[in-house]
Parts: structure tokens; sequence; C-alpha cells
């Protein structure tokens, strides 16, 4: 349904380091806290757009730096912690809560996060001899070897999971009525399998829900798509020749304009920003964590600390930003406990469950009806 956006559609939306493009921090193109270009005045170039990022990313951390150090008033959460986030949403009429997602949110699932040495997709890569595993995602990389990723994107077509507690903590949130949006980078769409309508859904990064050429760009039936990658195949675009591929956003390509069109409206009136089983390290998305006003607390559910980089402060200067530590599962667990909502969580889930088996059983006879031949039916 989206289109791909050749240039950026929201360009003042930028916070700097990150640009428009999918990115991890440290890339050489687009570190902007790297030491080169910095040294000499005269190499700066405001007409450069990199460097441009690069002088708007520091304005902005400098006024960011500023503005904590004025900050007098008492910490906005009684403690940095699920009791403390807890106690906050029950006493001040939380309303627009944002979730940030990333793969540790799936992984209780069976799909494999990304940078987990040992189980992670990356670990899982080392076969092919990379570069560097991100080139898996890479278009030039695909351009001439798409086996790596037809591997890979078969074990991840939409319907061989289950959602997480954690989706379902999500989608338990919007009943409530206090969820304003679900950023997530995950392309494994079991936000909407968890029941979250797909209005409150940012697919960042883009999903399975279709597919397009990536020489013509001319869209390419998904269904199909999905039977070739069942078989192990690489679809090719009819007109041109090229490779097709889902609109899963690679590194260097665009982010969906739906990304940046929300994230620039919703994060403004978000008020509380809830970060569950993300690294933060893939810009743009990892900066959205700064995006939210400054007496606007942040909880991080995540295995360790991250996003330091990107504004969280688990420091001594600390007045906002809580953690629980551990799966993304136990988290909102807790999470629901503190709240008096274990019971409807549970039952959300079990709900689930009920559903998935009836979906399985329901394929079963489909199977059966067709006899042993049972092609690419598992459209979802
Ligand atoms: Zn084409």
């Amino acid at each position: 349904m989206h289109q791909r956006a050749e240039g950026d559609p929201m360009d003042e939306w930028r916070t700097g380091a990150s640009g428009s493009s999918r990115r991890e921090a440290g890339d050489a193109d687009g570190d902007a806290t790297g030491g080169e270009g910095v040294e000499g005045e005269a190499q700066i170039d405001p007409l450069d757009p990199l460097q441009r990022e690069d002088i708007l990313y520091l304005m902005k951390q400098l006024q960011a730096l500023s503005l904590r150090k004025r900050r007098t008033g008492a910490p906005v959460l009684s403690s940095f912690d699920a009791e403390g986030v807890a106690k906050y949403i029950k006493e001040n009429n939380v309303k627009n809560i944002v979730c940030m997602c990333g793969a540790g949110i799936s992984v209780s699932a069976g799909i494999p996060d990304f940078r987990t040495p040992g189980t992670g997709i990356y670990s899982k890569v080392e076969k092919y001899k990379l570069r560097r595993p991100e080139e898996i995602f890479s278009l030039s990389y695909f351009r001439e070897n798409p086996e790596p990723f037809v591997n890979l994107a078969k074990e991840m077509i939409p319907g061989k999971y289950r959602p997480t507690p954690a989706h379902y903590f999500i989608t338990l949130l919007q009943k409530k009525g206090l969820l304003l949006r679900c950023f997530t980078q995950n392309i494994d769409c079991l936000e909407r399998l968890a029941g979250l309508p797909t209005e409150y859904i940012v697919a960042a990064h883009g999903n399975f829900d279709g597919a397009h050429c990536i020489g013509c760009h001319k869209a390419y039936d998904i269904d199909q798509m999905k039977g070739d990658l069942e078989k192990g195949n690489v679809s090719k675009c009819s007109s041109c020749g090229a490779y097709a591929k889902p609109d899963i956003v690679f590194f260097g390509e665009a982010l969906p304009p739906r990304f940046f069109m929300l994230a620039g409206s919703d994060m403004p009136k978000c008020s509380l920003l809830i970060i569950l089983g993300t690294s933060l390290v893939v810009h743009p998305f990892a900066s959205l964590v700064d995006e939210v006003g400054s007496e606007v607390p942040r909880l991080l559910i995540n295995n360790e600390i991250v996003g330091e980089s990107v504004g969280l402060d688990f420091g001594a200067e600390n007045y906002r930003d809580a953690k629980i530590l551990g799966s993304c599962d136990d988290g909102v667990f807790q999470l629901a406990e503190l709240l008096g909502w274990k019971e409807e969580l549970d039952a959300l889930i079990e709900e689930g469950a009920k559903e998935a088996a009836a979906t399985s059983s329901a394929k079963e006879d489909m199977a059966t009806a067709a006899g042993s031949d049972n092609g690419a039916n598992s459209s979802s």
C-alpha cells in the first residue's frame, strides 16, 4: 500500500544525525559525531546536506544540554522503575502513550533478533561471508546476490509466528484508549496479529504488506512473492527483469512517508514513551526517543541499558527515564500487575491463543481437503 519515497518528505523533521534513510549509528556516511570534517571551519559547506545535518544535530544537542542544566524542578517520576511508571500512569491521566518496538519484543515468538551473538539473525548469515552482516539488507548486495535475503525472508513471512505477551500489552493499551501510536521496526506484522488496528501501527522499516521491483519500482503481487519465497525463488519483475523484494526498508532506502508524517505529529503529543526491545542504533528510528517533550517520562524495557547516545539518561542527572531490565514479556507483566491489568492481559493472550488454534486447524482442514499438494496457501 505505501509508496516508496525517493526523497525525503519531511526534511524539517529530521534530527540531524539520522537523515531519512535507514542507517546504523556509526555508518561512515551518516555518523554526525565522527571527527571528520569538524577540525577546520573551512571544510564546512552549508549547502552540503550531510554537513548541514551535522550542524543541525550539534545545535540540537547543545540546546538539549543547556535545557538540562537549567532544569531544577522535581523529577517527573517518583522512581525510575516499573513502580514509578505505573504510579505515573495512574495519577496523571496519561492518554497518549507512544510505543517504540524492536526485535526484542518478538524473540519469545521464536523470531531471532538481529544482534544477539550466536542466535541473532546476523550470526545466522555468517555462512554467506558478508563483509558486514547488515549487507543482507543492502540494495547493492541484493542486486548482485539475492539468495541470502531470500533465504532469510522465507523464515520471516508473517503467519508462521504468534504475537508475544508484549504485543498483547500494546493492544491492551489501545483497548484502554491510552495508546497514541506504536512505531515498530519489526517486519513480522505481529502487532496487527495481536489485534492492534492498523491505524495505530507505523511499520517504520516496512513489512510484507506489499512488494516492488527494485529496478522500475513496479508493484509485485505480494502473495505471488510469498509463494516464490516459500520455494526459495527470487522474484523477478515481469516488466524490466530486475529483482523484486517485499516492501522491507533496506539500509540506504527511504523510510515510508507515513513514518515521517506521524513521527512529526505524534511525538509532540506523547505523554509517555515506552521503548521495548530495541538497541536504538538504527536511525532515524532511534532518534524518535529525543522527539518527545522534555518533561515526558520514557520507559525502557530491554535486556540491557541502551539509548544513551540518543538522549536516554540513567545517570545522576536523570529525572524522567525509567528502565525495566530483562525480557519484554517480563517487563510488561510487571507493569500490568502494578496497574491492576494482569487479568485483562492474560485474557487477551488466551483469546489470541484460541484464535491461533482455530486458524491452524482450519488451515489443516484446507490442506487435507486440497490433498497432499499444499502449494503456497499461507496468505494471511
Ligand atoms: Zn521492474
